[in-house]
């Protein structure tokens, strides 16, 4: 009897040790509002991008697809949550980071939606990158199949998701996902919540993506989710603005004295820009990048 008492005692000593390490473990997905949900990135598991879904009363909308083994990751979460099939994934735009997961939701019977713009850039950019990449070999590709000019409305009566084309800002096609009744908004790359935004697409616009940040300024943004790092609000954009309109003023103003692109990536200091400017060395690559779009380089 004793020998069973002290096992009894032993399984939960056990049992609430799983427990505790459970609860110490947070969940990458936090519900933002009823239905609508956000899951943070795995940097170690080469899941760079967040992601969303959003559950209407029939479907759920999911919000950038992700890698491949990011979208694997992701469904299972999602299957978590609701029972409704997969319907749309919008993509933000066509980064492999947050598209290139598209065929995983494809074959859970999704169909993929972006701008028309995002659209093109991925017929005419992706393959190339595609097939540049080892890890991607054994994966398939699927390009949005359903493409909006300037906005596309789903609204079921109960939940209404605006996605909004914004761009050409981080790219040409990115657009955002908005619901204006629980205020929250999914801005993948053009709005990021950590060190250095990414300037250097070919497509990129920086004066056309500040007033894009501006515009999105206005409206009443309670939750804000970045294309990288954690959740943000109404001042994440702001603070993006400031540190994208600042490395435009550095180079115009080095432009406008002479100045070589190296001296301005060495001498322009954005480490103020908190944690958007903290990385030096992406701060000279997209200093050499916007230098390159203003000299039409
Ligand atoms: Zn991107």
């Amino acid at each position: 009897m004793k020998r069973i008492l002290s096992t009894v005692a032993f399984l939960t000593l056990l049992a609430a040790a799983a427990w505790q390490q459970a609860a110490s473990q947070p969940s990458l997905v936090r519900e933002l509002a009823p239905g609508v949900f956000y899951r943070e990135a795995e940097r170690d598991k080469r899941i760079i991008a967040n992601t969303g879904w959003v559950i209407f009363r029939d479907y759920a909308l999911v919000i950038d697809a992700s890698f491949p083994w990011g979208a694997r990751a992701i469904l299972p979460d999602i299957r978590k949550t609701t029972a409704k099939p997969v319907r749309f994934v919008f993509n933000t735009h066509d980064h492999g980071d947050h598209a290139f997961g598209s065929a995983e939701f494809v074959v859970a019977g999704a169909a993929v939606i972006c701008s028309r713009e995002c659209a093109e850039e991925s017929l005419r950019k992706n393959p190339a990158g595609w097939a540049r990449s080892a890890d991607l070999r054994h994966e398939k590709l699927e390009h949005p199949q359903l493409s909006f000019q300037d906005r596309l409305v789903l609204d079921d009566g109960e939940r209404r998701v605006e996605l909004i084309r914004m761009g050409p800002g981080h790219t040409r096609g990115d657009a955002v996902a908005w619901l204006p009744r629980e205020r929250i908004l999914f801005t993948g790359d053009l709005c990021v919540n950590a060190p250095g935004d990414n300037v250097a697409d070919a497509d990129a616009n920086p004066d056309n993506w500040v007033r894009a940040l501006d515009a999105m300024a206005d409206w009443p943004v309670v939750h804000l989710v970045p294309g990288h790092g954690g959740l943000g609000d109404a001042t994440t954009l702001r603070g993006q603005r400031a540190y994208l309109a600042a490395r435009i003023d550095g180079v115009r103003a080095g432009l406008a004295r002479g100045a070589s692109a190296e001296d301005m990536a060495r001498s322009l200091d954005f480490s103020r820009h908190v944690p958007f400017g903290r990385d030096r060395a992406r701060n000279e690559v997209s200093v050499k990048a916007i230098y390159a779009r203003f000299a039409g380089k």
